[in-house]
């Protein structure tokens, strides 16, 4: 599933492609994403021209002349990318956007979780995806002292906390649990058990990690390709993640993996206290 590096990392190959570009036709040939595409999609998008494209949390948003926003969220298994027209049409390639570069935009999503909404800029903030959404993490008023107003009164585990999209959004599984890692703390920590100067820590590593991934290009294990459909690198540079049994790169013991809820969670046993 693209977390926060991988769709900054979609958003930013994507706008230097179609910021500027009008769009010439659309043609959605399959409705039933998460919620169904609007039936006068194609028709609200012709004729178009694309300003820039910018990321909230996880969504990825098409700014247009004329005020309207053309959001996007990947769900599961999306991919939107910028393409030649000649390459062949493949299964689950939704939405196909032709250009006025020649080029075409395509949403490919086998599994159909995904989101693609056009929205009056004005009302971008009303939507009940983005109205309970926490801090991005790059936002200058997410700090130690904001993570520690949720740290402080919360019994849950940390590695859940941090995946809590309403207090920061747009980390998942693997980045909670690198981020962690970085910070020395166990995934299966009770919030309120971590010191302050310990919450500043994790507060501080969070932009770092993502920073990192990004200038990877994100992590690919299965569906995950940046805008030009290739793949990200940083899943070669996790310190835990999905590496249960294998050695810490730092201190040579075997990795653990523990199941909390429903998604695994991973840490060194000498390195996270
Ligand atoms: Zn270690």
């Amino acid at each position: 599933m693209p977390e926060l590096p991988e769709v900054e990392t979609i958003c930013r190959g994507l706008h230097s492609r179609l910021a500027g570009r009008r769009i010439l036709s659309v043609q959605v040939r399959e409705r039933r994403l998460r919620c169904l595409v609007d039936r006068k999609l194609a028709e609200s998008l012709e004729g178009k021209t694309i300003l820039r494209v910018e990321r909230i949390a996880k969504y990825i948003l098409l700014s247009l002349r004329g005020d309207s926003v053309w959001m996007f969220h990947l769900g599961m298994s999306g991919k939107l990318v910028h393409i030649d027209p000649q390459t062949p049409k493949r299964k689950h390639d939704h939405i196909l956007v032709r250009l006025d570069s020649g080029q075409e935009l395509r949403y490919h999503d086998p599994r159909r979780f995904g989101l693609s909404l056009l929205v009056a800029a004005n009302e971008l903030y009303d939507l009940p995806q983005l109205k309970r959404l926490g801090l991005d993490p790059f936002d200058a008023r997410f700090t130690g002292s904001y993570l520690h107003s949720f740290t402080k009164r919360s019994e849950r585990r940390v590695r859940d906390l941090l995946l809590d999209q309403q207090i920061v959004a747009g980390i998942g599984n693997i980045y909670a649990n690198e981020i962690l890692a970085r910070a020395g703390v166990r995934p299966t920590t009770r919030s309120w058990k971590l010191k302050r100067a310990k919450v500043e820590e994790i507060a501080a590593t969070i932009p770092e990690v993502l920073n990192e991934a990004i200038r990877w290009c994100g992590t690919s294990f299965s569906d995950y390709r940046d805008a030009d459909d290739k793949f990200g690198e940083f899943q070669n540079h996790l310190r835990v993640y999905d590496r249960g049994g294998e050695q810490c790169r730092l201190c040579t013991s075997p990795i653990k993996r523990v199941a909390i809820g429903n998604r695994s969670a991973f840490y060194c046993p000498s390195c996270q206290k």
